[in-house]
C-alpha cells in the first residue's frame, strides 16, 4: 500500500469515528432534552394542581406534601386526592383549563371526579387544546383508591412533549442528512479510488498478457519469412509451433474477456441438468493436465461425499472447478493439491487445498472482486486478469451456493464451495 493510500484510509477511518461520535452525541443529547421537557411537564402539572386546590378552597396543609396527594401510575395519568365530591363539572373544567393555560400546558386532557363511596366517576370532562387532536372515546380507569380523587389523563402527552422539541428534532435530522451525504461522498470517493487502482492494474495486466505473445509471434514470423528457413524444416516446425501456441494463448485470453463481458451484461442463464460432481472434478483435472505436467504437480482426490449428483449447469460448474484448481496450480511453486468432497445439511462441499504462497487476511474477500489481483508478489510471475474468481462466485451464487477461502500466508489456501443438492 502506498503512503498516500494509507493516509487516505486513516483519514476515512478518523472521519467515520467522528461521524459515529457526532451521531451518538446527538442521540444522547436528544434523549436528555426529552427527559428535561418531561420533567418540566410534570412540574407544570404539579403547579396547576396546587392552583386548582386554591381555586376550590381546599388547602394543602404543610403535613400534606403535594407529592403525597398526587399518584401517577404512568406518564399520562395523575390521581389527585380531593376531600370534596361536590365540585360540579363546569367548575372543574373552567378551573383546570385556566390553571393549565397559566402553566403553559397546551395538550388535551380528560378529567374525571371519582367518588370513593359510590366507587364510580361522577363525571368525566374533556379539556380540549388548540394543538391537540380531537376527542376520542375514552373511559377513565378506576384505580380502586379508597378516597375521592380527580383523575387527570393526558392522551397526547408524548406527542406534545415531542412537539416542544420540534426545533431540536429538525436540527438533528438536518445534521444527520448532512452527515449521510458526507459519508456517501466519502464512500463514493473511496470506491472510485479503488476502481481507479484496479483499472490501472487491469491495463497493466492487459498490456502484459497481450504484448508478450504478440511480440513473440512477430519475432517468429520474422524468422519464418527468411528464405533460408525452408532448408531447415525442423526450425520451421518449431517456429510454426510457437506461432500456433501463442495464437492459441491469445485466443484463450480473448475468450476469457468476452465471456466475462457477456456475463457482466446479463444475468447467468443456467441450463440445469443432472451432473455427477465427482466426474466433473476429474474432467477439470484432466483439462489442466498440461499445467499439472509443466509444474510437476500432484493432485490428490478425497471424494468422500455420498451424494454428489447435482442439478446444475454442467458447463458453468466445470468453469468453477477448473478456475479454482488452475489458481491452486498457478499460485503454488511445487503444487501438492488436495481436492475433497463431503456432504452436510443437504449440501455438497468441495474444497481445493493448496500448499502455495497463501493469501493475506486483508485480501481474502477482495480476491472475489472483478479485476482484482493481489498487489505485488504473485501476479507478476503469473498471468491473469483478476476475473476468474469473480466469475466463479457469480456462477456459484447463481446455483444458490457459497464460496469462501481460508488461507495461511506462506502455507497455502483452501477454497470451499458449497452447493445445494
Ligand atoms: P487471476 O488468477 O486471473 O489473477 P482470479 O480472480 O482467479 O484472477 O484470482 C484473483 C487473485 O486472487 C489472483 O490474482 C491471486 O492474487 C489470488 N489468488 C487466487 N487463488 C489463489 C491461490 N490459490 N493462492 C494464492 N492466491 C490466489
Amino acid at each position: 500500500m502506498t503512503l498516500r493510500s494509507r493516509t487516505i484510509r486513516l483519514g476515512i477511518l478518523i472521519s467515520t469515528i467522528i461521524i459515529a461520535a457526532i451521531v451518538i452525541f446527538q442521540l444522547v443529547w436528544l434523549n436528555k432534552v426529552y427527559h428535561f421537557e418531561q420533567k418540566q411537564f410534570n412540574h407544570g402539572i404539579a403547579r396547576a394542581i396546587r392552583g386548582f386546590y386554591e381555586d376550590i378552597n381546599e388547602s394543602v396543609q404543610q403535613s400534606n406534601n403535594l407529592n403525597e396527594l398526587i399518584t401517577s401510575p404512568d406518564d399520562q395519568t395523575f390521581y389527585v386526592r380531593i376531600n370534596r365530591n361536590n365540585i360540579d363539572q363546569d367548575t372543574t373544567k373552567v378551573y383546570l383549563q385556566s390553571e393549565f393555560e397559566d402553566e403553559d400546558i397546551f395538550t388535551d386532557c380528560y378529567a374525571g371526579l371519582y367518588d370513593a363511596r359510590k366507587r364510580q366517576y361522577l363525571y368525566t370532562s374533556y379539556l380540549p387544546s388548540a394543538t391537540a387532536a380531537k376527542k376520542q372515546d375514552v373511559t377513565l380507569k378506576i384505580p380502586g383508591l379508597p378516597y375521592n380523587h380527580l383523575t387527570l389523563y393526558f392522551p397526547h402527552r408524548k406527542q406534545y412533549i415531542l412537539s416542544l422539541m420540534n426545533i431540536w428534532i429538525i436540527s438533528s435530522i438536518v445534521l444527520l442528512i448532512v452527515l449521510l451525504l458526507f459519508s456517501g461522498s466519502l464512500y463514493y470517493f473511496y470506491r472510485q479510488k479503488f476502481l481507479n487502482e484496479i483499472q490501472t492494474d487491469f491495463v497493466n495486466n492487459f498490456t502484459h498478457e497481450f504484448k508478450t505473445p504478440v511480440s513473440v509471434i512477430n519475432l517468429a514470423a520474422e524468422v519464418l519469412s527468411q528464405p533460408s528457413i525452408r532448408e531447415k524444416p525442423e526450425k520451421l516446425a518449431t517456429y510454426a509451433a510457437i506461432v500456433q501456441y501463442q495464437g492459441k494463448y491469445l485466443q484463450d485470453q480473448i475468450e476469457r474477456l468476452l465471456r466475462h463481458a457477456y456475463s457482466e451484461s446479463r444475468s447467468l442463464v443456467l441450463q440445469k441438468e443432472k451432473v455427477d460432481l465427482h466426474v466433473l472434478i476429474h474432467e477439470a483435472i484432466s483439462n489442466l493436465r498440461p499445467l499439472v505436467h509443466e509444474k510437476n504437480a500432484e493432485i490428490r482426490c478425497h471424494l468422500n461425499a455420498i451424494h454428489y449428483a447435482l442439478l446444475a449447469d454442467k458447463g458453468y460448474l466445470l468453469i468453477v472447478l477448473t478456475n479454482v484448481l488452475e489458481n491452486a496450480l498457478k499460485y503454488t511453486k511445487v503444487p501438492d493439491i488436495i481436492v475433497s468432497t463431503t456432504n452436510l445439511n443437504g449440501n455438497v462441499f468441495v474444497s481445493v487445498k493448496d500448499n502455495g504462497k497463501g493469501i493475506e487476511k486483508k485480501y481474502l474477500n477482495k480476491v472475489f472482486k472483478k479485476f482484482y489481483r493481489i498487489p505485488n508478489g504473485n501476479q507478476v510471475a503469473t498471468r491473469g486478469f483478476g476475473l476468474g474468481l469473480a466469475f466463479v462466485r457469480k456462477i456459484v451464487t447463481a446455483h444458490k451456493g457459497k464460496i469462501s477461502v481460508e488461507s495461511t500466508p506462506g502455507q497455502g489456501s483452501e477454497f470451499h464451495i458449497s452447493l445445494p443438492l
